[in-house]
C-alpha cells in the first residue's frame, strides 16, 4: 500500500500536539488514556477532551481509510494535514469567517470540526491557517491502526439483592436480575454506569467499578463512597434490597502488564474496587508496590494479596493529633524499584495530574505504561475522564 506521507517538521509545535491527542485518543494501550493530558498542554482542559473524542470518531466513522499514524510518529499523513487545516480555520473562524471553505471533510464531521474549533478559540490556541493537500511525496509500506473504544450502551434493569458496611465509609451493593444473564467482564477493574431511575429521559447516572462480577448467580458487586455531596452517595447511604437501578456497560478494565515489568498501583478509595479486582488476576510472582489513600484506619478494607505485594495505606487523619498524609506525597518520597513498570492509578483528578507528571519526569515511566484517570473531580458532578476507558 502506498500512502501520501510528510515530514512532521512542517507542522507548527501546536498543530504537533493537537495531533497527539487525536492520534492517541485512536491509538492502543493506555495511548487514549492519556490524551487529555496532551489537549491540557496546549491550554485546554481535559473535559473538553470528549468533543476531540467526538470529532475523531466521526472522521474515522465518515471515512474507514482515514490515514492516522501514530501518536509520535515523525510523519503526517495528508488526511491528518487536511483534519489539521480544517481545525485551523474553524480555530480562527471569528478572525476570518470566510477561510476554509475549500477543506473537503465529510459533510457529517463538519459539525463537530465547529466545536473543536470554538474549543481552541475559547483556551485561545491559536492554530496555523493552511490549505490542504500541500507538496507531497509518497513512502510506501507503512500502515495505520485504528483501535475502536469498548463500548456497551444497552441498559440493564437491574435491582439491589443485599446491602453491606466492609467500612463505615463505604456501602457494598450486589446487583442482580434477570437481564444480567447475558453479561459478561473480560477484564479485571471494568466498570459501569448505574442510573438511579427517575420517570424522566435523563437519569441521574455515575460511574462505579466492578469489584466482583458472581458469573454463576449472574450479580455484581459495588463498593460505593459515602462523601456526603451528591445524589448517587445519598442513594448508597439508604439503599435497601430491592429497589431498581439501570446499568450501562462494561468498558475499561486492566489490560495487564508488560513482560518482566512490575507494577505500581495507586488510588483514593473510588479506585480501591478496581485495585481489588486487579490484584486477584495478577500473577504470583509479579512484583506490585500498592498506595492507596483512605480517610482513617477505620476505613482499611479488606485485600487479598500476594507474598509479593506491597501495601501502603495512607490515611488523610481528621484527627488533630496526628499528621494528614497525601496520595502524591507519600508516593513522591516513597522508594520504588529504579526502572520503571507500568502504572494504573486512579483518584481525584488533580492529584492524578500531579502523580503522573512525577512518575514520567522524575521515575522514569514511559508515557504509555502509565494508566491515569480521574475517578472524581473536586467541585464537579460526575467528572468525565476518557482515560477511564
Ligand atoms: C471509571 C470510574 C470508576 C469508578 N469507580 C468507583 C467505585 O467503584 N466506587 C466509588 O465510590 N466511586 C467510583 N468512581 C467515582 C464516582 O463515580 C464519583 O465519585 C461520582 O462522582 C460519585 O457520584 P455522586 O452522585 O455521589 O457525586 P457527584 O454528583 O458526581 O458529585 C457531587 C460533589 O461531590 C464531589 N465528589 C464526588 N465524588 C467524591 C468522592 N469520592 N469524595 C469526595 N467528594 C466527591 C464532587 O466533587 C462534587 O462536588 C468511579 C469513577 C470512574 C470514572
Amino acid at each position: 500500500m502506498s500512502r501520501q506521507i510528510f515530514s512532521i517538521s512542517q507542522c507548527t509545535r501546536i498543530e504537533m500536539r493537537l495531533l497527539k491527542a487525536l492520534r492517541a485518543l485512536k491509538w492502543k494501550d493506555n495511548w487514549p488514556a492519556q490524551a487529555g493530558f496532551f489537549l491540557e498542554e496546549i491550554g485546554l482542559e481535559s473535559s473538553q477532551t470528549f468533543v476531540f473524542s467526538s470529532l475523531i470518531d466521526a472522521v474515522i466513522k465518515a471515512d474507514p481509510e482515514f490515514y492516522l499514524l501514530g501518536p509520535v510518529s515523525p510523519f503526517v499523513s495528508r488526511d491528518e494535514l487536511n483534519l489539521l487545516a480544517a481545525l485551523g480555520n474553524a480555530s480562527r473562524k471569528a478572525i476570518n469567517s470566510t477561510e476554509g471553505q475549500d477543506i473537503t471533510i465529510p459533510p457529517v464531521v463538519g459539525t463537530l470540526v465547529d466545536e473543536c474549533g470554538a474549543e481552541l478559540r475559547k483556551a485561545r490556541v491559536l492554530m496555523k491557517t493552511r490549505s490542504p493537500l500541500m507538496n507531497s511525496r509518497t513512502v510506501p509500506g507503512i500502515t495505520s491502526q485504528v483501535v475502536s473504544f469498548q463500548d456497551d450502551r444497552t441498559l440493564r434493569n437491574v435491582k439491589v439483592v443485599s446491602v453491606h458496611r466492609p467500612t463505615p465509609g463505604v456501602r457494598r451493593v450486589i446487583l442482580g436480575g434477570h437481564s444480567l444473564k447475558t453479561f459478561q467482564t473480560d477484564l479485571p477493574a471494568q466498570w459501569v454506569k448505574i442510573f438511579l431511575p427517575d420517570g424522566t429521559a435523563h437519569p441521574v447516572g455515575r460511574a462505579f467499578t466492578i469489584q466482583h462480577f458472581d458469573a454463576v448467580k449472574k450479580e455484581l458487586t459495588f463498593d460505593i463512597t459515602l462523601h456526603e455531596r451528591g445524589p448517587m452517595s445519598r442513594w448508597a447511604l439508604n439503599a435497601k434490597p430491592g429497589n431498581a437501578l439501570q446499568l450501562a456497560g462494561p468498558r475499561g478494565g486492566f489490560k495487564g502488564v508488560s513482560p518482566r515489568s512490575w507494577l505500581l498501583l495507586a488510588a483514593d478509595e473510588t479506585g480501591l474496587p478496581a485495585i481489588a479486582s486487579i490484584v486477584r488476576q495478577l500473577p504470583a510472582d509479579l512484583v506490585v508496590h500498592i498506595f492507596a489513600e483512605i480517610a482513617d484506619e477505620t476505613e482499611r478494607p479488606f485485600l487479598e494479596v500476594q507474598p509479593r505485594v506491597h501495601i501502603r495505606w495512607i490515611y488523610r487523619n481528621g484527627s488533630p493529633t496526628q499528621d494528614p498524609e497525601t496520595l502524591s506525597e507519600v508516593l513522591r518520597y516513597s522508594p520504588l524499584p529504579a526502572t520503571g513498570g507500568d502504572a494504573w492509578i486512579a483518584a481525584e483528578a488533580s492529584v492524578i495530574r500531579t502523580i503522573r507528571t512525577h512518575l514520567l519526569r522524575e521515575r522514569g515511566f514511559e508515557l504509555g505504561r502509565v494508566h491515569a484517570a480521574g475517578y472524581w473531580k473536586r467541585g464537579e458532578q460526575d467528572h468525565c475522564d476518557l482515560a477511564a476507558g
